[in-house]
């Protein structure tokens, strides 16, 4: 039986619970309690394949929380997740991704670094350039995405599923 966790993590209000939705559900979420953690189970085909998927979405958890260091451990692919209407939000991913690799101590994982809410042009601080030398540097895919518009979403998950396939 193929099986795959997926983590959508990131700093709180950047978007990964409507990500998630807009994924699963095709519609866009306007409000949701941000404490709340979700965990979606799916059957999707991936190259011709089924593949069972869990997403974890995750919320607004302590840096050091045994919470997060569990989502570490059961996932296999990681979605992380900033706006890119918030530069803070964008520097704090490379703290979640030296957690993650030492969490996983040489274990394979997938990773897709996601810069959301691309269609707030007007109000963008985080160059596309940024994004893509953050995903260089870490050697794993970037693309940017709307929750709202739906750009890219499925994109983003299934080459995050593809990256974790890939191991
Ligand atoms: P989370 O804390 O990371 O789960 O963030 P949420 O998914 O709860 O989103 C926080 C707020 O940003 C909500 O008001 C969403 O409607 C809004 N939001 C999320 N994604 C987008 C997007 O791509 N574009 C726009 N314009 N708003 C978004
Ligand atoms: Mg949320």
């Amino acid at each position: 039986e193929n099986k795959t966790t997926i983590v959508v993590m990131g700093s709180g209000s950047v978007g990964k619970s409507a990500l998630t939705i807009q994924f699963l559900q095709n519609h866009f979420l306007t409000s949701y309690d941000p404490t709340i953690e979700e965990c979606y189970r799916r059957q999707i085909i991936v190259d011709q394949k089924s593949v069972y998927l869990n997403i974890i979405d995750t919320a607004g958890q302590e840096e050091f929380s045994s919470m997060r260091q569990i989502n570490f451990i059961k996932g296999e692919g990681f979605l992380f997740v900033y706006s890119i209407i918030d530069y803070s939000s964008f520097h704090e991913i490379p703290d979640f991704i030296t957690q993650l690799q030492r969490s996983k101590d040489g274990d394979e994982y997938g990773m897709v670094i996601v810069g959301n809410k691309n269609d707030l042009e007007n109000e963008r601080m985080v160059k596309v350039a940024d994004g893509e030398k953050l995903a260089q540097d870490h050697n794993c895919t970037f693309i940017e995405t709307s929750a709202k518009t739906r750009a890219n979403v499925e994109e983003a998950f299934f080459n995050c599923i593809k990256e974790v396939q890939k191991n």
